[in-house]
């Protein structure tokens, strides 16, 4: 269970990056995923990796703290990406990881994109 210092640093962080993720910047949802299904036409199954999570530049197992400086809000995808790898690595090197894989369409499913590239306009 997170802490409720840290969830309020998520929120600060993730109001701080206009609602986008550290490492994708692609839109995340924070309390409930139904808006965010709907305004993007998401399936559930797909906007779970868009839950916002707080992200320890500074890994914990670093002995990265709780501290303002050190929160930033990613998403659940790129924030367990990172932390799943036999070796974890910093926060900027998996940054620039998630970008170039990104661009190369290699980071999220294609529907994301397609989802995403739809953007916020009104629904056709
Ligand atoms: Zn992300």
């Amino acid at each position: 269970m997170p802490s409720n210092k840290l969830k309020n640093l998520r929120k600060q962080a993730a109001q701080r990056q206009g609602g986008r993720c550290f490492y994708c910047e692609l839109p995340m949802w924070d309390d409930s995923p139904r808006e965010f299904i709907v305004h993007y036409g998401l399936s559930p199954r797909l906007a779970k990796r868009f839950r916002c999570t707080a992200e320890h530049l500074e890994a914990r197992r670093d002995g990265g703290k709780d501290v303002e400086p050190n929160i930033v809000a990613a998403c659940l995808f790129c924030n367990t990406t990172r932390h799943k790898a036999t070796h974890p690595v910093d926060a900027a090197r998996h940054a620039s990881v998630v970008r170039s894989r990104l661009a190369k369409g290699r980071w999220h499913p294609p529907q994301v994109k397609a989802a995403f590239s739809k953007g916020t306009g009104p629904p056709v």
